[in-house]
């Protein structure tokens, strides 16, 4: 089984429109692969064997969280279809500003979601800001993964401050309990060699989405080698990334004795899927 912890796509009649601006916000460094429609999403996975993937949404403004919950909703009552329904684990998301905050995470909860997604550049703030940490504590009450984006960000190439290591470790120092997973393999690139190490022993988990089309990177490689085998999760923030490649990618640096771990095993844990 393979479960994708970290994928984006669109309603079908909204993704061209989606797609314009994040093709935009990458300045030509990465490709997207298929429309970033959900329908193409759910193809690709089925043509290359992929099970489940969570889709994550970003709430760019506090007012985006209505019409976000509306599409995980839909997606999850059915009205995608039934492909979606089985195959796509919605994660909602909310803005730190969001005034509703604290409500709108439990209705998260209360809604059945397994997670939220966040990603601090596009949403304005720093992980180790003390003053979101009591969101990420309402977030761990709740029993919500937290999927992260951290490290450096295409869209963001001169930004170092919200998502590195440094931020990482603050927030896990801050807010015991977190199930955390720091996307792109804990935020290694824009860093220097070794900088995400601590975050293992602070119980972080990482995903294993590479974020540069380039698989040879030394960092992403070490990392992915050596992250304990029950904290790292397989992911390829799709549309960026054609499965068959992450999986070979994921599969050539791990022993096969972690490979269910890897690819569903610990995904179904923290979701209790
Ligand atoms: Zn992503």
């Amino acid at each position: 089984m393979i479960i994708d912890m970290h994928a984006h796509s669109f309603p079908d009649r909204i993704a061209g429109r989606a797609m314009a601006g994040l093709i935009r916000a990458t300045r030509g460094v990465l490709t997207s692969i298929g429309d970033g429609t959900l329908t193409n999403h759910l193809d690709q996975m089925d043509h290359d064997g992929v099970d489940m993937a969570c889709l994550l949404q970003i709430a760019t403004k506090p007012t985006q969280f209505e019409v976000l919950m509306r599409t995980a909703k839909a997606i999850r009552d059915g009205e995608f279809g039934e492909r979606a329904q089985r195959k796509i684990i919605p994660f909602p998301s909310v803005h730190p500003a969001d005034p509703d905050l604290f409500a709108h995470l439990d209705e998260i909860a209360a809604e059945g979601f397994k997670g939220v997604k966040f990603h601090p550049y596009y949403q304005d703030f720093s992980l180790a800001d003390p003053s979101v940490w009591p969101m990420f504590r309402k977030v761990a009450d709740l029993g919500l993964v937290v999927e992260c984006h951290c490290g450096y960000d295409v869209g963001y190439p001169d930004r170092f401050d919200a998502c590195g290591p440094k931020e990482v470790a603050a927030l896990l120092r801050n807010v015991k309990g977190l199930t955390f997973i720091a996307a792109h393999l804990g935020g290694c690139a824009g860093f220097g060699p070794h900088e995400t190490d601590p975050l293992v022993d602070l119980g972080c988990y990482a995903d294993t989405s590479a974020l540069f089309c380039n698989w040879y990177r030394d960092e992403e490689m070490r990392l992915l080698h050596s992250w304990p085998t029950e904290r790292l999760l397989f992911a390829t923030d799709f549309p960026w990334t054609v499965y068959s490649e992450a999986i070979r990618w994921v599969k050539e640096f791990r022993d096969p004795a972690d490979w269910d771990a890897i690819f569903s095993g610990n995904a179904r844990r923290l979701l209790g899927i």
